[in-house]
């Protein structure tokens, strides 16, 4: 029996516009790598899909790393000596630096300058600013209420905590027929933005959602982890469980206008590379293919060389190449659910090719079958949609020969790995075809 196509029965406009409600209650959260903020996003996302939430204590040694006191916020601002706030974490989370220790003290302008943040070439947007690892606190705000800022005394006042607590993070895991798992990470750590990164949140949930619904070959893996020091901490106590990753894709920017961009693993030539590849060149989208760098989000991690996993990042405009990154412009104008729908289907199909990326043994091998007989030169269709299915079998016949994968094959001949896999399947429909195990 053809398995089906994971994206035959799903309505993928409605998921995006499920995932942009979503990220719309999400956003207004103010999350941390750890803290309150997450712990909040997950119960949300509980919401959706069954999910552990792991809390792993202060201080806990995760390779050469240690998990950070637990940060939370309840209020913050600032007032000039009139008593009027000018600066007030309630109107925008990304007005505190993220982090900050707790302070209530007066300032002259000059000492509150040195604790500000803008970014000077929008001056209209609020920067995001964090200081996890160095003790600080300090502000964000436009340039232009920088620049306006007058000589006076100002109290500052961050109600803020860094106490021994937790790193917490969510796992949830679709037990497949095989145990060989695909692993789906986003980070979660992110104050008000959208694109980075309730994007990736956004979509792993509803990716998860989708997949529990039907009977998976792999099992998945999905993490909702802080950057960095989640995946650190999730590798450290999990490190028996790796080797059982054989794909995986770090979810990030997937909700913007701009093209496809696919950051290959280390590896360079894994499966999921060239998964990834195939799904996006027969796509018809805009897209760009960039080599591994060490730099990133957490597939530096999951490709550090001591690990070295197939996982690459797929994303739409990387970090950092948007003027509005880890700026208040970074919100729910930025993204639009068509484009996190066309993210979600791009990535259905990359499950779908390594879902069925197998070998087949041609068992006519000797000459080429006759198809006519058999049906397979009357597909339905166009003229060029017949073509391409005619070549399909064609292909499929040849390369089937217990070295060539579906993937292989559709490389190879140019075409578009759902015709390959519909070609397979008519050709083991007529006994032609029969896959090729061990
Ligand atoms: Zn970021």
């Amino acid at each position: 029996m053809a398995k089906e196509n994971l994206k035959t029965s799903i309505n993928i406009d409605k998921n995006g516009r499920e995932m942009y409600h979503l990220m719309s209650e999400l956003f207004p959260i103010c999350r941390s790598i750890t803290g309150n903020g997450v712990r909040k996003t997950l119960d949300i996302i509980k919401k959706h899909i069954p999910l552990t939430v792991h809390e792993v204590p202060t201080g806990t040694r995760v390779f050469d790393w240690t998990v950070p006191k637990e940060w939370n916020i309840v209020t913050a601002f600032v007032k000039n000596s009139k008593g009027e706030k000018i600066i007030d974490f309630t109107e925008n989370n990304l007005h505190v630096l993220n982090y900050s220790v707790p302070v209530k003290k007066k300032v002259s302008l000059g000492e509150l300058k040195e604790h500000i943040f803008t970014v000077p070439e929008y001056p209209d947007w609020i920067p995001y600013r964090t200081s996890y690892y160095k003790e600080n606190w300090g502000f964000c705000i436009s340039h232009n209420q920088f620049i306006n800022l007058k000589e006076d005394e100002y109290e500052v006042f961050i109600d803020s905590s860094l106490e021994n607590g937790y790193l917490t993070y969510g796992e949830y895991c679709i037990e497949g027929e095989k145990k060989e798992e695909i692993l789906i990470s986003c980070h979660i750590c992110h104050p008000s933005l959208c694109n980075d990164n309730l994007s990736g949140a956004a979509l792993a949930v509803f990716l998860a959602k989708c997949l529990s619904q039907v009977a998976p070959e792999y099992s998945y893996r999905f993490l909702f982890i802080p950057g960095t020091i989640g995946s650190i901490t999730w590798l450290c106590l999990n490190e028996s469980k790796v080797s059982e990753i054989k794909h995986g894709l770090v979810a990030a920017c997937l909700g913007d206008s701009g093209k496809f961009t696919y950051k290959k693993s280390r590896q360079g030539n894994a499966e999921i590379d060239r998964a990834v590849i195939n799904v996006l060149k027969n796509s018809g989208h805009d897209y760009e293919v960039i080599n591994f760098i060490p730099f990133g989000y957490d597939e530096r991690q999951y490709c550090s060389p001591g690990f070295n996993l197939p996982v690459g990042c797929l994303m739409k405009t990387p970090h950092g190449q948007y003027s509005q990154y880890h700026t208040s412009a970074d919100n729910l104008d930025f993204v639009r659910p068509e484009y996190l729908a066309d993210s979600f289907s791009i990535y259905l199909s990359v499950f779908d090719v390594l879902e069925n990326n197998k070998k087949y043994i041609n068992q006519n091998p000797k000459c080429e079958p006759q198809l006519g007989k058999r049906g397979l030169y009357q597909m339905t269709g166009g003229q060029q949609d017949r073509k391409e299915k005619e070549l399909s079998v064609l292909w499929v016949l040849n390369l089937s020969d217990g070295s060539n994968t579906l993937l292989d094959i559709s490389d190879k001949a140019g075409l578009n790995f759902d015709l390959i896999k519909d070609a397979a399947d008519a050709l083991i429909e007529r006994d032609l075809l029969k896959e090729c195990r061990g």
